[in-house]
């Protein structure tokens, strides 16, 4: 069968850019799965829900293709509002079935935090990137540029780190699918690479 390839990590470690770009060389269907849980946070934004008290299991399980093309998904309060919903067990439980059925016919490279360790435990390849989180915060604060004046650089980087950071935490110690790396997944460490460099390193993987 086509083959299923994991890509798991923390937060802005380039999961997204190196997934997608896997994909497209591998001739892969390719799925970031963050969306789903943006999509589901975003959702009990709108509906005036508590992401950190109430669930989001029925708007899980009526999520719709195009929930996750909206392009309101990638704000501080839908980043928020996503990594609580990740924390309850129904709505994890409820996006499994999508996850799975999306790789099925054709295979895929999909990118999360448990891909590897829950979604598709039997995997092809798995594959964990990280960087320290000044170099992820760095990148993220890039993607955001023009938002800040250049005097607030520095300010603004660190702002972003600490979300980050609290974000992971929060990923790292949930009692559901916390984000760990799989016992047999290859690690890349991306501080010191760029993101051609970083594709040519998980090619090398799939390949070997
Ligand atoms: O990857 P991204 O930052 O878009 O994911 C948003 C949030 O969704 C993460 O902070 C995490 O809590 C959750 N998530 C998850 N499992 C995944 C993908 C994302 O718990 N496979």
């Amino acid at each position: 069968s086509p083959p299923v390839i994991a890509v798991d990590g923390p937060a802005a470690a380039g999961k997204g850019t190196l997934a997608r770009c896997l994909a497209e060389s591998l001739n892969l269907p390719y799925l970031d799965t963050g969306l789903l849980y943006r999509a589901v946070g975003r959702r009990m934004l709108d509906e005036r829900l508590d992401p950190a008290s109430q669930s989001g299991e029925q708007l899980a399980l009526s999520l719709r293709p195009d929930d996750l093309k909206r392009t309101d998904l990638r704000t501080p309060d839908v980043d928020r509002a996503a990594s609580l919903v990740a924390r309850d067990q129904a709505v994890r439980q409820a996006l499994v079935h999508i996850q799975r059925a999306f790789a099925a016919e054709r295979g895929g490279v999909l990118d999360g935090r448990d891909i590897g360790t829950v979604i598709f435990p039997d995997a092809d390849v798995k594959l964990y990137i990280t960087a320290s989180a000044r170099t992820r915060a760095e990148r993220r604060y890039m993607q955001m540029a023009g938002t800040e004046t250049e005097t607030n650089r520095d300010a603004a980087i660190s702002e972003v780190e600490a979300a980050l950071i609290e974000r992971d935490r929060a990923d790292a110690t949930r009692a559901a699918a916390p984000l760990r790396m799989a016992d047999d997944a290859v690690r890349i460490e991306t501080d010191n690479l760029n993101a051609g460099q970083v594709l040519a390193e998980a090619i090398r993987i799939v390949k070997s």
